[in-house]
């Protein structure tokens, strides 16, 4: 069997809608390494969009799902738990930022994360409004999608969208949107769309990801905890693609010392495995009543065993320094082809690995270089990487390599990269 046969196979019976960024078709794939059907080798700096921190198939990761296989694989927490989820539950809650009490749910996605924290900070405050921001991405559910503030892809042919959702700009240094402007766009919904006493929640990804790995500055989630505290609304941080050391602290939002009410936890909490958690005080994650949270997989024994696995092997492996160390790599190699290219690389940037290259045109912050960004990632697979795209206009080429990577190997890659790129260019 060979990528293109299976290509073929593919778009015969999987919908169009749930596209693949590369014809490659994986046979193996071993901590930053991928192979493919064809025996071709591939530098991974996808890490399946952020999940697989501790490389693919971490032998301890495989061990701990292995084992609990062998004992059991479904009960439903719901009906008969089991020690491996409560176990999860201590060490989430003991890790997440802040000192007040905290309680978790699991569920199985992302999406339902989020979903699940406008249910409870909605039964906690008994308010409605929820505000997000310009180009942060939730999810592809109804809820989600409506909270994503990018239309196309995601949106496009999708409504009608839940009411009672309103958004406002996110602060971006490099394109002059300004923590003030984004904070007065906020108070201005307070006078034009809901009462500040209608709102539920904001939810903000510290580091936007799909929009484009722009941090938030510190004294906006600060600026957004003060706000949230006068008017009594939730604060909802959306972790699910910085979680779990890939930003150089284990949840971004420590940078910031701002704890919010409610954590979405996912991606890379269990090294693939399906598991997602909500996070948050205990005294708004009591809220809902007895029966309103929760699904047939949340809180899956075997993604379970898996997360602790993962939790010990960040410590084990010191992987919240080696993010930054790798980010710093990656930081001074790309900085380099930015001195070389100024007119097509207006900003290197990364917060530990999440690591962004933004594509302009004519040294242009606001001519967005789409064409060279597909270009390069239309063509990495034929030089062994795989590499992702983001950002609002989809001109960013993010760069989320597995935190396990040997240097030898991110050298190979980034050696890969900038022949790639000065071809492309
Ligand atoms: N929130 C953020 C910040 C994300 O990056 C993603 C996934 N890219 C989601 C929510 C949705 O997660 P899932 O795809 O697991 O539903």
């Amino acid at each position: 069997m060979n990528n293109e046969k299976l290509q073929a196979r593919k778009t015969q019976v999987i919908a169009r809608g749930q596209g693949n960024v590369y014809p490659v078709y994986v046979e193996h794939a071993k901590n930053a390494e991928i192979w493919d059907v064809e025996g071709q080798r591939y530098i991974d700096f996808g890490t399946g969009i952020a999940v697989c921190n501790t490389g693919h198939s971490h032998p301890k990761v495989a061990a701990a799902a292995k084992a609990q296989i062998d004992k059991f694989s479904h009960t439903c927490v719901m009906v008969n738990p089991y020690e491996v989820a409560v176990e999860l539950a201590e060490k989430l809650t003991d890790i997440a930022p802040g000192d007040s009490e905290k309680k978790a749910i699991f569920v199985t996605t992302g999406a339902e994360a989020v979903e699940n924290c406008v249910k409870i900070a909605r039964a906690h405050t008994g308010r409605r409004g929820v505000i997000a921001f310009n180009g942060g991405f939730h999810g592809r559910t109804n809820l989600t999608m409506a909270l994503t503030g990018k239309i196309t892809p995601y949106k496009n042919l999708f409504g009608p969208f839940p009411g009672d959702i309103f958004h406002a700009p996110f602060p971006i240094e490099c394109h002059d949107i300004t923590v003030k402007e984004s904070l007065k766009a906020v108070e201005n919904l307070f006078k034009v769309d809901i009462a500040p006493t209608d709102v539920a929640a904001i939810i903000v990804e510290p580091v936007q990801g799909e929009g484009g790995f722009y941090q938030a500055p510190p004294e906006f989630l600060q600026a957004l905890r003060i706000l949230c505290d006068q008017h009594g609304i939730v604060l909802i941080a959306d972790e699910i693609q910085t979680g779990f050391g890939r930003t150089g602290k284990m949840f971004n939002f420590e940078y910031s010392g701002v704890e919010p009410d409610l954590i979405t936890m996912a991606k890379g909490i269990a090294g693939g495995f399906p598991i997602a958690a909500v996070v948050g005080k205990s005294d708004i994650m009591d809220a809902p009543l007895p029966g309103g949270l929760g699904g047939t997989y949340g809180g899956s024994p075997v993604a379970c065993a898996a997360a602790l696995a993962v939790l010990d092997i960040i410590t084990e492996e010191n992987l919240i320094q080696r993010a930054n160390d790798i980010g710093e790599i990656f930081n001074q190699r790309l900085s380099a082809l930015k001195t070389q290219h100024p007119d097509l690389i207006l900003e290197v940037r990364n917060t530990g690995s999440m690591i962004a290259m933004e594509l302009i045109e004519n040294g242009d912050a606001e001519q967005p270089n789409i064409a060279l960004t597909q270009a390069i990632i239309a063509n990495a697979a034929k030089y062994g990487l795989v590499l992702l795209a983001c950002g609002f206009y989809g001109n960013v080429i993010r760069f989320l390599p597995a935190l396990t990577a040997s240097n030898d190997i991110i050298e190979e890659g980034l050696v890969k990269f900038t022949e790639l790129f000065n071809k492309i260019s």
